[in-house]
């Protein structure tokens, strides 16, 4: 049996008076059922908010997962900079387990002049200490290092998977637009297929019954990401990722950012999660996001049902 889930990330842009907890009524009032906080700037939400939270999203039933701060950089030559993405991802990871998400995403360094293989071992260290420091305080978070889009960036996800076989408790969060941003391929429902190839062939069944996806649409250039555009307007073929993700059941959540001014437009970002039960019985949550313009509650449920029908 599976049933589907559909969330958005970040507060839905439909919310009247944008905060966590109107978001999470937002999902439910939308029909949709999960939400990634967008802690990209900082963490300011405080432990009461939290626990508001926390109880909104039991009552409502919107599962939750946390994106930590853009300004990460556990490669930096600066020491300063590295404790400081630290704590920002310490303190993504406490405030988003006082709220009940379990998942916390990230973008985890740049490569600046070094090797891969040197800033893995930096990367692999820092995430080693921090799971410690997290475990010591009961704090069950996963970490999710996020593919990236640049070239520049540490991320791909052959880095990611080795880390995620290497420290307990980090898991890949596969962003598949960044993906294709970084190298214009991973394309095609071939090259979905191969990557959910990858994965199984590194972490096992289990990578894919577990995975936490972003997609959105993409603009690119040879450098790699530029920014974050609507399916609609982009070139990422994302029903052959639908469907190589069905053939593969894979179970996962997701989000992604559009731009700013976007907010203007009354947007939800529809974001569809399927809920996969296996006959064995396991349990995992397969959802996606389709950044996608509704300016009605009327079309957006129209679309909703349209989506419903290709999956
Ligand atoms: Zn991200
Ligand atoms: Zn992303």
């Amino acid at each position: 049996m599976k049933v589907l889930l559909f969330g958005t990330g970040g507060v839905p842009h439909s919310t009247p008076k944008r905060s966590s907890l109107a978001g999470i009524r937002q999902i439910r009032e939308l029909g949709l059922d999960c939400m990634e906080l967008a802690f990209v700037r900082r963490v300011a939400m405080g432990e009461r908010t939290a626990s508001e939270v926390r109880r909104a999203a039991e009552e409502h039933e919107v599962r939750l997962s946390v994106h930590a701060p853009y300004y990460v950089n556990l490669n930096s030559h600066e020491a300063d900079k590295v404790r400081a993405s630290r704590q920002r991802i310490l303190q993504a990871a406490r405030v988003g387990w006082l709220c009940g998400a379990q998942s916390i995403v990230f973008h985890p360094a740049f490569y600046h002049d070094d090797s891969s293989e040197i800033v893995y071992e930096r990367v692999r260290g820092c995430l080693v200490e921090l799971m410690e420091e997290l475990r010591a305080e009961g704090n069950e978070s996963i970490l999710r290092p996020e593919t990236t889009g640049k070239a520049s960036q540490f991320g791909t996800l052959e880095e990611l998977l080795r880390l995620s076989k290497e420290v307990e408790g980090v898991a890949p969060c596969v962003d598949f637009a960044h993906l294709h941003a970084r190298t214009g391929a991973d394309n095609s429902y071939e090259e979905f297929a191969a990557l959910l190839e990858l994965i199984e062939g590194e972490l096992g069944r289990a990578g894919l019954e577990d995975m936490h996806i972003h997609i959105s649409g993409i603009d690119y250039s040879s450098a790699g990401e530029r920014k974050h555009l609507n399916l609609a307007d982009a070139d990422l073929r994302y029903v052959e990722l639908l469907q190589a993700l069905r053939d593969f059941e894979v179970a996962a959540w997701s989000s992604a950012r559009v731009p700013a001014w976007r907010k203007t437009l009354c947007l939800c970002r529809g974001l569809i999660a399927v809920w996969v039960s296996t006959s064995r019985g396991s349990q995992g949550f397969c959802i996606w996001q389709l950044v996608t313009e509704f300016s009605q509650l009327s079309h957006y449920r129209a679309g909703l049902t349209s989506i419903n029908q290709l999956l």
